[in-house]
């Protein structure tokens, strides 16, 4: 397990281009406010510095490890890819009340 930081500036990258795309794949969109979608992008980019897999940031786990093979809550989520469920407002259906129209971080 890797312990330093910063994020490593590759990894938050991939996180972004993988969000990006997934967001236009699933007809989802972007938070209102920037800063929600910029958090949650860091926090999955931590766990796959740190773990090797995007692990959900926005719940609490006892084992990272062990939650990350179980792959429920690793990035698309089992909820998100099933019911376009994402508890962490990463990916909004447009009828959300907080749904922006970005697919993109330009
Ligand atoms: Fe990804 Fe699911 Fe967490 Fe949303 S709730 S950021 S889709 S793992």
């Amino acid at each position: 397990m890797k312990k330093n930081n910063p994020i490593d500036f590759k990894i938050v990258e991939s996180m972004k281009a993988f969000a990006e795309n997934y967001a236009k794949t699933t007809d989802t969109f972007f938070c209102i406010d920037p800063e929600v979608t910029d958090s949650v992008i860091q926090g999955l980019s931590k766990n796959k510095d740190l773990f090797g897999a995007p692990l959900c940031p926005c719940r609490y786990y006892d084992e990272k490890i062990d939650e990350i093979s179980l792959a429920y809550w690793n990035c698309p989520c089992v909820p998100m890819r099933e019911r376009k469920e994402c508890h962490c407002m990463l990916f909004l259906t447009p009828s959300n009340e907080f749904s922006s129209l970005r697919q993109t971080f330009s």
